[in-house]
């Protein structure tokens, strides 16, 4: 199987034969990937067509797998040592001269392990990017560690691990896995991927997957045993690396990296909220994590940019504000900015949200971009999403923020008045969700919708019955929704901050008053919320923190969380103080 505009050339070494692809422009910085087990190089497409504009890609099916010869006799044949020769030979064969950079999934990640640790690969790897495979040689420091010098916690660390290693006990099995693999388990593999892994359909895995996982099986068999036995000592990775480590990995644990920093002088932490297979899952991600840290080693900075405190969770992924010209919008793509994120600020006032993306690209943003629209307007929202999605991508994080504030009686508050607000603070946010929501869903590859609401939202309030009602629609709204695309891996949070001290309180209207009285109330408004001075950045912070903690509901101030827990416990003493008077009224 070819994937789609590769040019395909076979590179002989060791008595076999590797069946290399090829896309985009060879003048351009080398990315070869290398695929696991049980795979063959097509689990790379969706990724390696991601990256064919900017670089040159190449992949290969290791020996034994897809469309590359398979040594004889196999025992002994698929050595990290002889794994080693393959990678230099391909390298040399696609890059002569020139330092390629290294992506590995899985197996072959921990093939690439080995070849960005030894010697004499020294020089021919400008990068190294790591999922799902560890180094053999520092698993087998970690487990030595832990059995030398055992507690608790490294004991469980231990035990976790090791139930987490079934699949590796069975392969060392003789014959077995090779019947199971060509017999019921070849058959029934692609259907436990789309159910356990959720890959999309499509022509993954090939028809060559009975025969590569059977022939793969000697990966393992050839050196697990020997190399977590006897770690070499002096594995030290000579190119920088970024290692990306899915969350939900039901191979590996996370820990197992803990002190990976020891071995790698120049590593890059990201991480994700996904399974093990995200070469499939989530190859926007990756190939925007690629891009970037190839991009950095190549201008000679080594590091990603982004330093913030969730840098390893959001750098390089696809933001969305909206209402980011002011307040808490502005500070959470800020904060996101900083995390390394792609920015896309929208607020109705266009000149503020330019402000935003050109500070946001200083920040740390590696791209920001403004786009003045109304979020109330439907046609409008619809053209954005559009634009978007061409121009920018599919959003991994879409924050609803946009909002105006009403204050009155609910006699002088005006059917006018109510459509200003709902139209805004609900049919903003639903827009929001339909449109850029359902790019995620079809996407398939999960994201985060985050909906500023309110404490408003859950504490009744006799000065603001409309402000309240748009607010409780968003946290129901972004209950309904988050039930609906759990499924999806698309979490949806609702933010409910208390006062916050921002543009809102100069603002705001007030219902039934003349425009003096209405600019004297904003006035005395400002002032209290001065006064409070509860910080819009603190706000930001728990928006990335509901994202990273997939939290359903985030009431923020020290006020927003109390009347949270009252409206659960002691409703009824809040109702008591919805009747009182507000100070500015
Ligand atoms: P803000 O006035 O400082 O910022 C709001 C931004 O949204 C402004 O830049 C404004 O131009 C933009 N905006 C307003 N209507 C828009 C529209 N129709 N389309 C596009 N952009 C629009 O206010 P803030 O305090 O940062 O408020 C942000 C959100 O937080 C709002 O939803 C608000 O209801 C909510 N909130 C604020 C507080 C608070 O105390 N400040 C408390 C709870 C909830």
């Amino acid at each position: 199987m070819t994937i789609e505009g590769a040019r395909e050339r076979r590179v002989r070494t060791g008595g076999v034969e590797l069946c290399v692809a090829e896309l985009g422009d060879p003048a351009q910085p080398t990315v070869i990937l290398v695929h696991g087990y049980p795979d063959s190089k097509e689990v790379w497409s969706e990724v390696a067509v991601r990256l064919a504009d900017r670089f040159h890609v190449v992949l290969y099916d290791v020996r034994g797998h897809g469309a590359s010869t398979a040594p004889k006799p196999l025992r002994g044949g698929f050595t990290l040592e002889k794994l080693t020769d393959d990678f230099l030979a391909v390298a040399d064969a696609v890059s002569p001269g020139r330092p390629v950079h290294l992506v590995g999934h899985d197996w072959g990640s921990v093939q690439s392990w080995e070849f960005v640790t030894v010697k004499r690969t020294e020089g021919r790897i400008a990068s190294f990017t790591s999922m799902s495979g560890p180094s053999l040689d520092h698993f087998g420091h970690w487990i030595s560690k832990r059995l030398k010098q055992p507690t608790p916690r490294r004991v469980g660390q231990l035990l976790g691990q090791g139930a987490k290693s079934w699949y590796v006990y069975l392969l060392h099995t003789p014959k077995l896995p090779e019947l199971a693999w060509r017999g019921p388990l070849g058959k029934a593999w692609p259907g436990i991927l789309r159910r356990v892994e959720r890959t999309p359909d499509g022509d993954y895995p090939t028809p060559s997957l009975p025969t590569d996982a059977a022939h793969g099986a000697w990966l393992y068999r050839d050196n697990v045993r020997a190399r977590l036995r006897r770690p070499r000592q002096d594995a030290y990775a000579h190119a920088p690396v970024q290692l990306v480590t899915p969350l939900r990995d039901a191979f590996l644990s996370e820990r197992l990296y803990d002190e990976l920093e020891l071995w790698v002088p120049q590593l890059t932490r990201r991480t994700l909220p996904a399974r093990h297979w995200i070469p499939r899952t989530r190859p926007d991600h990756l190939a925007a994590w690629i891009s970037e840290f190839v991009t950095s080693v190549e201008g000679g900075r080594h590091q990603v940019q982004a330093s913030g405190r969730h840098a390893d969770r959001f750098g390089g992924q696809l933001i969305l504000v909206t209402g980011a010209g002011s307040g808490i919008g502005r500070a959470t793509a800020f904060a996101f900015a900083e995390a390394g994120a792609r920015v896309v600020a929208v607020d109705r006032d266009g000149e503020a949200a330019a402000r935003t993306a050109e500070m946001s690209r200083l920040i740390g943003a590696p791209d920001a971009w403004a786009e003045a629209v109304d979020v109330s307007d439907e046609q409008a929202m619809e053209k954005l999403a559009e634009k978007v999605a061409v121009e920018y991508g599919v959003v991994d994080v879409l924050v609803n923020n946009a909002g105006i504030g009403l204050s009155g009686s609910f006699f002088d508050t005006t059917p006018d008045d109510w459509r200003k607000v709902l139209d805004v603070n609900l049919w903003g946010v639903i827009h929001g969700c339909r449109l850029f929501g359902r790019q995620m869903a079809e996407r398939g590859q999960g994201g985060h919708i985050v909906n500023v609401a309110s404490a408003a939202a859950y504490q009744p309030s006799r000065a603001l019955p409309a402000y309240s009602t748009s607010k409780a629609a968003v946290l129901m709204l972004s209950e309904c929704l988050r039930a609906e695309l759990a499924g999806q891996s698309i979490g949806v949070s609702a933010i409910c901050p208390g006062f916050v001290n921002t543009n809102i309180t100069s603002t705001a209207r007030f219902a039934g008053v003349d425009a003096e009285e209405e600019r004297r109330r904003q006035k005395k408004t400002a002032r209290l919320y001065g006064a409070r001075n509860y910080p819009p950045e603190k706000v930001a912070d728990a928006v990335l923190d509901a994202v990273v903690r997939d939290a359903a509901v985030l009431p923020v101030t020290p006020e927003a969380r109390v009347f949270h827990a009252m409206s659960r416990f002691m409703p009824g003493a809040l109702r008591a103080l919805a009747r009182v008077e507000p100070p500015v009224s």
